[in-house]
């Protein structure tokens, strides 16, 4: 129980405190327009011009703080708080969406990584933690194993999904600056937004490690006994 709790609460408390901050950030700087009265899709797609990336289209998307790129369709899906929206938020968050095509067309391996790990970590994330408990219930411990080694999937995803957030991130930065878009006060407000946004994933990553120890150590404490 005690082990329970040490591995849950505090990853928990990280997660909420990280979408906390995402979401302060996101809501200040929405409500800060940027002088050059650009909208994100429009921040964007000057982003992608430059790097001569001509064949991603952008596309609003409902919801807030849904915005993402697909890459099977070459599209960059914003929100309607970023995609028409002339705001220091919407040119960081577009911009970091705009940085994950240009990955794509720069062939960045670890987003061909994380592609290829979207399925088995959705097949690990349904399967393991049944396929763990069921293998205990009925005392089959190499079931759990297994259970415990598809969960690594979870985890691997999560931990590829860093370098790929904190690189899109950069690419971002670096475009928002070179390009002149940004001024050095809204410099400091996309830094917010693009670094809390980068602690959600952060956060992530934390839980589905902690969750994998626990599972790792009850195992081993089963096989003991
Ligand atoms: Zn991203």
């Amino acid at each position: 129980m005690g082990l329970y709790i040490i591995l849950t609460i505090p990853p928990l408390l990280l997660g909420l405190w990280a979408q906390w901050r995402v979401k302060s950030a996101y809501e200040k700087w929405s409500r800060c327009a940027n002088a050059r009265n650009l909208t994100g899709a429009q921040a964007a797609a000057e982003m992608l011009r430059r790097e001569n990336v001509n064949d991603v289209r952008i596309e609003q998307v409902g919801g807030t703080l849904s915005d993402y790129y697909d890459p099977s369709a070459k599209v960059l899906r914003l929100s309607s708080g970023v995609y028409g929206a002339a705001s220091v938020a919407a040119l960081g968050i577009a911009c970091h969406e705009a940085g994950h095509a240009l990955q794509h067309a720069r062939g960045y391996a670890y987003l061909g990584l994380r592609s290829a790990l979207v399925m088995p970590a959705k097949f690990g994330s349904y399967l393991a933690i049944p396929l763990i408990m069921f293998g205990m219930l009925i005392g089959a411990l190499g079931l759990a194993k297994l259970g415990v080694i598809i969960f690594g999937a979870v985890v691997l995803f999560q931990l590829v999904t860093l370098p790929v957030e904190f690189d899109a991130s950069r690419r971002a930065k670096a475009a928002l600056v070179n390009n002149g878009v940004i001024n050095a006060p809204e410099r400091a407000g996309v830094n917010e937004v693009l670094d809390a946004a980068a602690m959600t994933y952060v956060a992530a990553a934390v839980a589905a490690i902690s969750q994998l120890l626990y599972y790792a150590l009850i195992l081993a404490g089963n096989r003991r006994r």
